[in-house]
């Protein structure tokens, strides 16, 4: 039987950093991984899959249409007669999400990290090692690493199938739905539903929370809600859905909402209402591995489970489910493994929404950061008084910084905003090393860019703003 120091099950974000830092560590490495793809194994999980990757693919391409037909006479440019070719559309999605796993492949080779195709199962213990079934082969390893992500949740009265698609589905449309519902107005639902209202469809979003992107500052929600319903987004918010009942073109949605019962009508229905952790076929309950009650491996700080030599990252474990802490939780996990001091800051994630205007934030809101009792100072400055922003005729939004009264530490920074996703990675240096607002308004930002409303809002904190 052979032998490996970490065997690794699930090859997405999560689990394959695991495997190469693992490797990079000097252990003897595998990884498990059962996500196929055009009847193809395909690392990378559901992150290069069906989720980060083809989503922002179709984003950008549904992007670029809708700036051609809207905003290029602006710049004196005039297109007459453009036309959508999706079949082209989703090939091009689907070479990028090509490159990108056979990329991961080519990194298992260059690490030497063997890779088996198929499903993962805990067998036994033997020996202080632990005996797994990898993909039909047993195989021995002194570490297990579970890194099985999660899976869309399902509503119970509108099961996937059919009209009713979850991301997957949705990101392969063969058409353009006329009349698109999307249950869930969180990150997928708001990014996916974007794309086809780009595109063309009538995009209503059913959300039973009473209000818009709760997580978020309040500052960006709201003007984030104003610029998605100046873009023709119709969401209804507290609705209580009664009754799915699909038919050959399409599907019945009836809901409750501010007590009158509606019943709207749709070509496609996306359910976008969060996911959940991913065990099945891991052989969990057979080995004993502890789950809490919503069905997450449970698992200390140091990612331990019940099981010694067993660990857990990524969604699986729960927290922010994104690409990026799992991610961090591999490198963590592979470096504590090798005697080294892993760390995950979870205080500093940055969360970024992919819309136009695309919505970043990392650290407390202002709301947040008074519940807990602390005395804040906050400095706004709008990308309207941006001369990059200006000249790109994309002046949305603003950045909003949220600093401790008293000492002036960054607590929080939130926007909303052209590019704010590649904004938020300064604020996340300057706030991992400790930074405060004054950190961020002294650093020099070159100009004209669009992070000069970073540095802006920086200084508004302490109500010297220049361009204001
Ligand atoms: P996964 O990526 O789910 O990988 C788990 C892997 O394990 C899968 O390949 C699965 O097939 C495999 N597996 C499961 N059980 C077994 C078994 N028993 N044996 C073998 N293999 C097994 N996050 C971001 O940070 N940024 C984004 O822009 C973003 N966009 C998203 C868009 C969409 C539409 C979706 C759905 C998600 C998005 N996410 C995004 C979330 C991100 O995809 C996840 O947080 C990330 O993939 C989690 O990584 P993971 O490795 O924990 O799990």
């Amino acid at each position: 039987m052979d032998s490996y120091d970490v065997l690794v099950i699930g090859g997405g974000p999560a689990g394959y950093v695991a495997a190469i830092r693992a490797a990079q560590l000097g252990f003897k490495t595998a990884c498990v991984d059962a996500f196929e793809r055009g009847g193809k194994a395909s690392l990378g999980g559901t992150c290069l899959n069906v989720g980060c990757i083809p989503s922002k693919a179709m984003l950008d391409s549904s992007e670029k249409f809708e700036v051609m037909q809207h905003d290029f006479a602006d710049h004196g440019i005039n297109v007459q007669g453009a036309t959508i070719d999706l079949g082209k559309m989703l090939g091009r999605k689907a070479a990028v999400v090509d490159k990108l796993t056979g990329g991961v492949a080519y990194l298992f080779k260059k690490n030497k990290v063997t890779s088996f195709f198929g499903l993962g199962r805990l067998v036994r213990q033997d020996e202080g090692a632990w005996v797994v079934d990898a993909a039909g082969t047993e195989v021995k390893a002194k570490h297990v690493i579970v890194a099985t992500g999660s899976s869309p949740r399902a509503l119970p009265l509108a099961p996937f199938g059919g009209h009713v698609v979850d991301n997957s589905g949705a990101l392969a449309f063969e058409g353009v739905p006329g009349q698109l519902g999307v249950i869930g107005a969180g990150v997928i639902g708001l990014e996916l539903g974007s794309v086809w209202r780009r595109l063309g469809a009538q995009v209503t979003v059913l959300e039973a929370l009473p209000g818009f992107l709760m997580a978020a500052d309040d500052a960006v929600a709201r003007e984030a809600q104003k610029q998605f319903q100046k873009q023709g987004l119709a969401f209804h918010f507290g609705v209580n859905i009664s009754r799915v009942e699909q038919d050959d073109t399409g599907v019945s949605v009836t809901y409750t909402e501010k007590e009158q019962e509606v019943t709207a009508r749709f070509d496609k229905l996306i359910v976008s209402i969060g996911r959940v952790p991913h065990t099945a076929g891991l052989g969990a309950e057979a080995v004993g591995l502890a789950l809490d009650e919503r069905g997450f491996v449970k698992v200390d700080g140091h990612f331990r489970t019940n099981l010694p030599g067993v660990y857990a990252i990524g969604d699986v474990i729960g927290g922010a489910m994104l690409a990026h802490k799992a991610e961090e939780e591999g490198v963590a996990l592979a470096e504590m493994l090798a005697g080294q001091a892993g760390h995950v800051n979870y205080d500093v994630i940055p969360w970024v929404i992919y819309t136009s205007p695309e919505i970043a934030w990392a650290g407390l809101t202002e709301k947040q950061a008074k519940e807990k009792g602390l005395k804040v100072k906050t400095g706004q400055f709008p990308f309207s008084a941006n001369g990059r922003a200006l000249g790109h005729g994309d002046p949305r939004g603003f950045v909003k910084v949220v600093a401790d009264a008293q000492t002036d530490k960054l607590l929080g920074v939130h926007m909303v905003g052209p590019n704010v996703s590649e904004l938020i990675g300064e604020v996340v240096a300057i706030m991992e090393f400790g930074g405060s607002s004054e950190d961020l308004a002294r650093t020099v930002h070159a100009h004209p860019t669009l992070s000069e409303v970073v540095k802006e809002a920086a200084l508004a904190a302490d109500k010297r703003s220049l361009h204001m």
